[in-house]
């Protein structure tokens, strides 16, 4: 039944391998396994699914290994949980001393002749799956239901179903906090053993697997409620606010557009309509270069850098109280326990959704970095506190950190080279700054020296082309062809309203290639990821024309909100595509990160969610208002306390 069963050390050792009858190669599915969960810090619920095989594995801390096994997804085996725990505990006891006396020699130089224990391991944990599996169906007159009588059965008014009565008891006790998405408890999953246990004595299996099929859908219908918290007030108006740039006014001819229905040529901008310098922001910046997010880390967590000087203990309470509150926290050469590491990671998770980080994404961190320390043997003179909290760093820094790296400049100099124009789409739901940072990334192309031209497939909204004709004469005025060698650096290419978006990208991206353009960005209409025919549009408007990059753009604004929008695009683009492999989005414009303050969340949930890059981050309303996303600045706002 399984395909695979292997131990490698983290090192990237194999120690030993089992291999199925059926079994495909080991490798390419193992191999994923490190690249996407275990590298990338996805590690929360030991399950991975690779093309047609599931894989689950154990961490082993102490020792540095992994244990995989792998079997096809269409199989339910419910013995892999025990097999896997006790291959673990075998293997680990078997060569303890090996692991200890050694270390790493002994993991080179070891024989591990472990197939006859695990063969027997394998068949025990058959067995015992054999020994509980079939239930004979019972007859109508062993049932509960044949000796209730039909008045116990009719319902008087007023007069609550018990059922009903205690599934309020339960509500009530969980109404605030978040735990409905926490990961339950040793505690918890204790009781229900317990409880049952008890059930049990009166219960047939079918009606305990029923009651628990109903308390499977109640935890799943209250999760679903509370992933839907309510929006920030920032997002309560959905829809397009009438935008006020830094740089306009607000005279009658500034928004007078009915003289210009230009079509596809760019004109000098009037100079009185806009200052240059304020369009510009900040003077003293190099042209052309992408700046770092900045952010600057305070001096916090100084009770951990007193703990980890050890020459500077910090006994300033005095008395026993103030001695053992200090040694409380010391675990020297000891190794963590899940117990230890509750506490803290408890207040991590709370920490994190303060931030904005979406609540379910928070738990899966938190567990993933459970998993990954437990067994650790610490140092001395560690605390849990700054253990737990170094994991977690790595952990958030390695999910910002794109598994691809999107470099822009350089795909379309190869686009260059290749004669052709590089094409990217920008989608997301309104108002999000779609527009606003298109232009942005056409000023950063075309200080690069590369042509632009912008193809205007928002023919939906109001406005839409109008927006992004002044954008074309704003950056048409800061960079007329006269600094150019007579070349037009940006044009906009529109048909007006009502046509077919997939149509005019598809014309526009012809056009760039005939006049040479180096670089078409798509401006696409603004659509709710739940509005079906839009998203077909889109996902049409994206096979018709294959773009180079897709870009999805989001605010920074939102939690839970960024999360879904992002995973209903992706999953729309998917659902609605006719290809046979679909074109989903391939990286992140994170917007308005100036408008956040140190609530930084949203790019750890996007970027979780999705393991798609942010390759580029909004901060202000002026044309240099575009940064590329720097991980470890995001972390340090997101620790910070
Ligand atoms: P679209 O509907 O998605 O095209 O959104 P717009 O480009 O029209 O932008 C909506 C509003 O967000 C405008 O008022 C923009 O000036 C503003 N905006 C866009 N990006 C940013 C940003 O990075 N920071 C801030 N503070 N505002 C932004």
């Amino acid at each position: 039944m399984l395909d695979f069963f292997t131990i490698f050390s983290k090192g990237g050792l194999v120690l030993w391998c089992f291999q199925g009858v059926r079994g495909p190669a080991v490798t390419a599915p193992v191999n994923a396994l490190i690249r996407s969960v275990l590298l990338q810090e996805r590690g929360g619920n030991n399950s991975f699914t690779h093309e047609a095989l599931t894989l689950k594995y154990k961490l082993d801390n102490q020792f540095e290994l992994v244990f995989v096994v792998g079997f096809q997804k269409i199989l339910t085996l419910t013995y892999v949980d025990k097999l896997i725990d006790d291959v673990h505990k075998e293997f680990r006891d078997k060569y303890r001393n090996e692991f200890q006396q050694k270390g790493a020699l002994g993991l080179l130089n070891g024989t591990f002749d472990f197939k006859d224990d695990f063969m027997r391991l394998l068949r025990d944990a058959e067995e015992s799956s054999k020994v509980r599996a079939p239930t004979v169906m019972k007859t109508f007159e062993q049932s509960l239901k044949s000796q209730k009588t039909v008045k116990c059965m009719i319902e008087t008014r007023g007069e609550k179903p018990k059922e009903k009565v205690k599934n309020k008891k339960n509500k009530g006790s969980k109404k605030d906090g978040t735990e409905a998405v926490a990961v339950p408890s040793k505690a918890s999953a204790a009781d229900k053993q317990l409880s049952a246990a008890g059930d049990k004595e009166e219960l047939t299996k079918d009606e305990i697997l029923q009651k628990n099929r109903e308390e499977f859908f109640r935890r799943h219908m209250k999760a679903g409620e509370k992933s839907r918290s309510p929006k920030p007030d920032a997002q309560k108006e959905k829809g397009k606010k009438p935008r006020v740039w830094d740089l306009g006014n607000s005279n009658a001819k500034v928004l007078d557009y009915s003289n210009s229905a230009t079509n596809g040529s760019a004109e000098a901008c009037p100079v009185e309509e806009f200052d240059p310098d304020m369009a510009l922001g900040d003077k003293n910046r190099e042209p052309g270069r992408l700046y770092d997010l900045e952010y600057e880390s305070d001096d916090e967590a100084e009770e951990e850098k007193v703990v980890q000087n050890p020459s500077k203990p910090s006994v300033k309470k005095g008395g026993l109280g103030g001695m053992f509150g200090m040694l409380k926290g010391l675990v020297g050469s000891k190794s963590l326990t899940r117990d230890d590491m509750d506490p803290v990671l408890e207040k991590m998770k709370d920490h994190l959704i303060a931030k904005n980080v979406a609540a379910e994404i928070a738990v899966q961190l938190c567990e993933s970095v459970a998993k990954k320390l437990e067994g650790k043997v610490m140092g001395t003179f560690t605390t849990v506190t700054s253990t737990v909290k170094q994991a977690l760093q790595e952990a958030l820094v390695q999910i910002l950190q794109p598994q691809r790296r999107v470099d822009v400049l350089r795909d379309v100099m190869d686009a260059q080279r290749h004669r052709r124009p590089y094409v990217v789409t920008f989608c997301g739901v309104n108002g999000v700054g779609k527009s606003t940072n298109l232009a942005k990334i056409s000023f950063w192309l075309i200080e690069n020296g590369f042509s632009v031209l912008i193809a205007a497939c928002d023919t939906f909204r109001a406005g839409a082309v109008e927006q992004l004709r002044t954008h074309t004469r704003r950056l048409n005025a800061l960079h007329p062809p006269e600094s150019h060698g007579g070349r037009t650096m940006v044009q906009l290419y529109e048909k007006g309203y009502g046509k077919d978006a997939a149509g005019i990208a598809m014309e526009a991206i012809s056009y760039a290639r005939n006049q040479g353009f180096d670089v078409v960005l798509v401006d696409t209409a603004g659509r709710m990821q739940d509005n079906a025919p839009l998203m077909t549009a889109l996902a049409k408007l994206i096979a018709v024309n294959a773009p180079d990059l897709v870009l999805f753009v989001g605010e920074a604004l939102v939690g839970n909100e960024a999360v879904d929008q992002l995973v209903k695009f992706n999953k729309a683009l998917a659902d609605h595509s006719m290809a046979q492999t679909p074109r989903l989005i391939d990286g992140i414009v994170l917007t308005k990160f100036d408008t956040i303050d140190d609530k930084v969340g949203a790019a750890i949930s996007m970027t979780y969610i999705t393991s798609k890059p942010i390759v580029f981050v909004g901060t202000g309303q002026t044309y240099c208002d575009l940064r590329s996303l720097n991980a470890k600045a995001v972390v340090a706002a997101l620790m910070k306390a």
